[in-house]
């Protein structure tokens, strides 16, 4: 199960969690507004190095 990584744009907080299919509704524990996902580190990295080869 991939993991990503949410933050909280009103309180800065973040959180790593395991996402399902769907998981679009993370909300935060501190202020329990939702959360942005973001694509974890290594991903975003690897498509820096990578150039744009879709199809
Ligand atoms: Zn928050």
């Amino acid at each position: 199960m991939p993991a990503y990584k949410y933050t909280c744009k009103h309180c800065g907080s973040d959180e790593t969690r395991i996402a399902g299919i769907d998981d679009h509704t993370v909300t935060c524990d501190r202020c329990g507004k939702p959360m942005s996902r973001h694509m974890d580190l290594k991903s975003l990295l690897d498509s820096y190095k990578r150039p744009q080869t879709d199809n």
